[in-house]
């Protein structure tokens, strides 16, 4: 197997130009599970882990733009004010080794419909930024997702980056799981309010073969809510089953497509209750972590 190792984000883009086939290679914890069980046999390694580029954040305009290498660890301590709804999601991912190596970068490059940054991205609009000696692509995170582990990358193209606005309200996520740490979402649910605009933001996790948005729940709330009134709680349950009709779960090891979908309405129902008790408070920004 050889083994790039590129200095720079210019010679990482040269080295997957030549080598389309190269697997890159951020923290490692997806790609050397891989190779530990024998899963996956590439020719070429491309590891990113020395492409500084990759592990810094900036603002860009109105929104952020997080670097590709940027591990879950510093999403919680340094980004968690600004992009709560992702920061709860990064802390229930894996464990602390985990997600010390483990970046939002590296989910995306996986592409799993369980992975757990892929919700809150969802409902906060992210973009992804996508790079190759072709040109620079932005993906909005709704195109992303294109089937079970696939993405719209292209063989030559590496991640640079995701853009997102910091939370213009209140964020939650939500995961279910068959213990309460270490463990792959049985299904997943992640919602953003935009008061302002006076729309809901959403993101089903692992309950159809893609990360996908609720759209038709989305736009029930957006006709429904009366942005300063209490939560009806029949508008609160209407949106849960929205949520659940949204979904496209199966039946598999972690659990049934009816457990799922009853789940997702429950979550949905909760941190949409959660999120509505801070917009009312005012604090503008969410509290609380679920898992
Ligand atoms: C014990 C354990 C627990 C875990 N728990 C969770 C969990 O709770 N939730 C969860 O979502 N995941 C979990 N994971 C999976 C994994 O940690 C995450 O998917 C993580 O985000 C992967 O990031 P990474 O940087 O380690 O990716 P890597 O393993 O380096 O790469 C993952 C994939 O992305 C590609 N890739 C990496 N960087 C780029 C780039 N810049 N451009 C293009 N492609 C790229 C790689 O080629 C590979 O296909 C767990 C893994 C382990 C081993």
């Amino acid at each position: 197997m050889e083994f790039l190792q590129p200095a720079t984000w210019e010679e990482a883009l040269d080295a997957k130009a030549e080598h389309p086939g190269a697997v890159p290679i951020q923290g490692g914890t997806d790609v050397m599970v891989e190779l530990n069980f024998d899963m996956r046999r590439p020719a070429v390694l491309l590891d990113l882990g020395r492409v500084t580029e990759l592990t810094g954040w900036d603002p860009a305009g109105d929104r952020l733009r997080v670097g590709a290498g940027v591990p879950y660890a510093t999403v919680i301590d340094a980004l968690g004010d600004r992009l709560p709804g992702l920061a709860q999601a990064a802390r229930t991912v894996g464990s602390p080794q985990i997600r010390n190596r483990g970046t939002v970068g590296g989910n995306l490059g996986a592409a799993s419909p369980a992975g757990d940054s892929h919700p809150p991205l969802l409902a906060g609009d992210a973009v992804i930024e996508v790079e190759s000696r072709r040109g620079i692509r932005m993906i909005a995170a709704t195109d992303f997702y294109r089937g079970v582990k696939r993405s719209a990358l292209e063989p030559d193209e590496l991640i640079r980056a995701f853009w997102m606005a910091p939370a213009a309200g209140p964020q939650y996520f939500s995961k279910i799981g068959t213990r309460n740490a270490m463990v792959i979402a049985v299904c997943s649910f992640a919602i953003a309010l935009y008061p302002e605009e006076r729309r809901v933001g959403t993101g089903i996790g692992s309950a159809a073969p893609t990360p996908l948005r609720a759209t038709a729940a989305e736009e029930f709330l957006a006709r429904e809510l009366d942005w300063d009134a209490p939560l009806d709680e029949a508008v609160a349950r209407e949106f849960g089953a929205l949520v659940a009709a949204a979904a496209a779960p199966i039946d598999d090891v972690r659990g049934t497509a009816g457990y799922r979908r009853h789940a997702l309405s429950v979550m949905a129902r909760r941190t949409l209750t959660w999120a509505w008790r801070d917009h009312l408070g005012g604090t503008g920004r969410s509290g609380r972590g679920a898992a």
